[in-house]
């Protein structure tokens, strides 16, 4: 069993004391705009939660029920963990702030949560005995190359790890609008960070990483993408990556980096240019 740091928080982040960890969600957020990054984790500015942030949160704690049941032996079917997200509804939407405009709206996206899990269990074969669900991993970041601690710690909450033959597969399942072919580069700091959190964690090599993609066309469909265990060069470039982070960090230098992520940027609402 892996063990885990004792708090957990995926969607948000616990701290904005940006010294305290550092986390993919953090970094990716930096690689996409600086601005974007400070304005959301130093100056704290939070977007309220959109209905599509809330359905990924919802279908998530759904898996996360399937596998804790099943960690202690107890199978459930889809009935049953629809019926347990119905019964934490209420809990659900009052830890994320979440409102909807009519009833309507918030019936149709219970039916997509319901729908999702329903079509992620349906095609689920047979698969070992999860080694963690839904795991908040924190260990310091020492560069392997380099062996420098770098006075910080890397936390992660992983999806799901299950045993193989000879070491373990790590888990994270999306939502999303679309299926599209696989693009690890999308990707890539999440994976390197797992993988890294494994290794450090467990002193052995993930034997690969799997994104388990539960996409919300009409009719649900779910998208395995396997990814082979990390090489020297990702983690190396993971690496480069958070020292350039951690450099901005330090001078306060936070750029613009305009261009096609804006137009999906929470910020662009004219926050972005007041900064
Ligand atoms: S609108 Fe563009 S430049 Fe401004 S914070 Fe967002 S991503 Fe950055």
């Amino acid at each position: 069993m892996i063990s885990t740091a004792p708090d957990r928080n995926k969607g948000g982040e616990r701290s904005r004391d940006v010294w305290s960890y550092i986390s993919p969600s953090r970094l990716n957020t930096w690689l996409k705009c600086p601005v974007a990054f400070k304005l959301r984790y130093i100056d704290g500015i939070r977007s309220p939660t959109t209905p599509s942030l809330f359905l990924g949160k919802v279908v998530h704690a759904g898996l996360e029920c399937f596998y804790r049941h099943r960690q202690v032996g107890m199978h459930l079917d889809s009935g049953d963990v629809i019926q347990r997200l119905e019964d934490c509804w209420e809990a659900l939407l009052s830890e994320d702030c979440m409102t909807f405009v009519s009833t309507d709206d918030e019936d149709k996206l219970k039916q997509q949560a319901a729908g999702l899990v329903h079509a992620y269990l349906d095609q689920l074969g047979d698969e070992p005995v999860p080694a963690a669900v839904e795991t908040t991993l924190q260990e310091p970041l020492v560069d392997p190359f380099t062996a420098e601690d770098l006075g910080i710690p890397l936390l992660g909450v992983v999806d799901l790890i299950v045993p193989g033959d000879s070491s373990s597969v790590v888990v994270d399942f999306k939502t999303s609008g679309r299926s599209g072919p696989p693009c690890e580069k999308v990707h890539e700091v999440q994976l390197s960070a797992y993988s890294y959190l494994y290794r450090a964690t467990t002193q052995q090599a993930e034997s690969g990483l799997q994104i388990r993609s539960l996409i919300k066309t009409k009719t649900p469909k779910i998208e395995y993408r396997e990814y082979p265990a990390r090489t020297e060069s990702q983690l190396r470039r993971f690496f480069q990556i958070v020292r350039a982070y951690l450099d901005d960090l330090d001078r306060g230098r936070f750029l613009h980096r305009p261009g096609f992520g804006c137009t999906m940027c929470e910020f662009n609402d004219g926050t972005c240019d007041e900064s």
